[in-house]
């Protein structure tokens, strides 16, 4: 066997868009297996065939499972039409595998051709029941052997692998998410590029009055998640000064909420830099004081940009599932000193006012303690697979 057949299933409801989407999923999955045995990946009715060179195809299966856009994928063989050679192919691939009980499964991608499915499911299934002695059991089988016909030929392979479903990145335009490295903004990261938009990174941080654990954190998690869309850009964003500002005029009950909304501005700002529509956050209802619905529209008030929050109505042990399947999780706990504990008191109100916040930021210069922030911020660019010419930091 030397074919991949990669399968996507959104997609095909995509009307008009559907080449231009097909298009980005083929270019995606080529980048994605830069510097494997492949020798070509191209479009056939309704599937995607990868044809390998020789060599494993674990590698291969690792690197097309985190590309969003495929239902599924299968290693596959190739074989002509005819039911003889087909069954005999499937056999050598089968070699002294046993089974139970088995059936033939089979789709035509081409309604022209000169047999119906029902037909190549009997007749392939009758020659490898003859040649395996194998039950054939229609509800129930310990083996589905799929067949799908072309009109060049045949695929068959004996298993699905998940595909990371969603929609191909580059599809869903751009966003910006406000990566802190706890649980939830990962999550929340993930979820945009699951949904085809390609993520732009930004973390505030108080280094040097904290330490730099919470950067080498976020760029862990910029690595991981890059594996998906394969190209991030992450903007590091000194923000302990303009908290040392905030905590000579304000209350300490509203300053977390003066710290959220200036941390908006800023996003705000290289976000439009970078053609993003909107801003990603891992907020959820309730889980702490500054995410009650009352201070969650103070905040986003900050920002004339959509604010997107898919996380907003998850529960902490969902989202940490999901940050557990996503391999975020072991990083987000490695402690850290998280510029947002930094001058906050135990107790920040849960409850602001529009005008107190405006009072107490009317203290401040806002729009200077902006421009600097952005002045000083620190890019990093990150890329997956790393070939030899690409600038950037490895990813592993
Ligand atoms: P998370 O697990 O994502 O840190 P959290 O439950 O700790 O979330 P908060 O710390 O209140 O919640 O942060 C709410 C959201 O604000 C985060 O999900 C993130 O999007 C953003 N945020 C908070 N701190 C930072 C930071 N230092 N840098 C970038 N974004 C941040
Ligand atoms: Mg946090």
């Amino acid at each position: 066997m030397n074919a991949i057949v990669v399968h996507y299933k959104e997609l095909a409801l995509k009307g008009k868009n559907r080449p231009w989407f097909i298009r980005l999923l083929v270019r995606h999955l080529k980048v994605a297996l830069a510097g494997l045995h492949v020798r070509s990946i191209r479009s056939i009715m309704g599937r995607i065939e990868i044809e390998l060179g020789s060599g494993s195809w674990d590698a291969v299966r690792e690197r097309i499972a985190r590309v969003f856009g495929i239902a599924n994928f299968s290693y596959a063989g190739r074989s002509s039409h005819d039911f003889h050679e087909l069954a005999s192919a499937i056999l050598a691939d089968l070699g002294d595998r046993r089974a139970e009980s088995f059936r033939v499964s089979a789709t035509r991608a081409d309604k022209r051709l000169p047999f119906t499915s029902p037909q190549v499911e009997r007749d392939v299934g009758g020659l490898i029941k003859v040649a395996k002695g194998w039950r054939v059991d229609l509800d129930d089988p310990a083996l589905t052997i799929h067949i799908e016909m072309l009109p060049d030929g045949a695929f068959y392979f004996f298993g699905k692998e998940p595909g990371a479903g969603g929609l191909p990145t580059g599809t869903g335009g751009r966003v910006a998410c406000l990566l802190s490295g706890g649980i939830d903004s990962p999550v929340a990261a993930y979820r945009l590029m699951r949904r085809g938009c390609t993520v732009f990174f930004i973390h505030f941080h108080a280094y040097p009055i904290l330490s730099r654990a919470s950067q080498e954190k976020v760029r862990e998690i910029a690595a991981l998640l890059t594996k998906h869309q394969l190209r991030s850009r992450l903007a590091l964003v000194g923000f302990g000064e303009l908290q040392q500002k905030v905590v000579l005029s304000v209350r300490p009950e509203l300053r977390v909420v003066v710290y959220r909304r200036l941390m908006l501005r800023i996003a705000e700002r290289l976000a439009r830099r970078w053609h993003a529509r909107a801003l990603v956050t891992g907020e959820v209802i309730g889980q702490v004081a500054s995410q009650t619905l009352d201070n969650m529209t103070i905040i986003a008030e900050a920002t004339g940009m959509e604010v997107l929050r898919p996380l907003v109505g998850m529960d902490k042990d969902e989202i940490s599932a999901e940050a557990e399947r996503i391999g975020t999780f072991p990083i987000s706990i490695i402690p850290d000193q998280d510029c947002c504990t930094l001058f906050t008191p135990r107790h920040p109100s849960t409850r602001v006012r529009r005008e107190e916040i405006a009072e107490a930021e009317s203290a401040l210069s806002i729009d200077e303690m902006v421009a600097s922030a952005v002045d000083g911020v620190v890019m990093e660019e990150f890329r997956f697979p790393l070939i030899e010419s690409s600038a950037g930091r490895a990813v592993t």
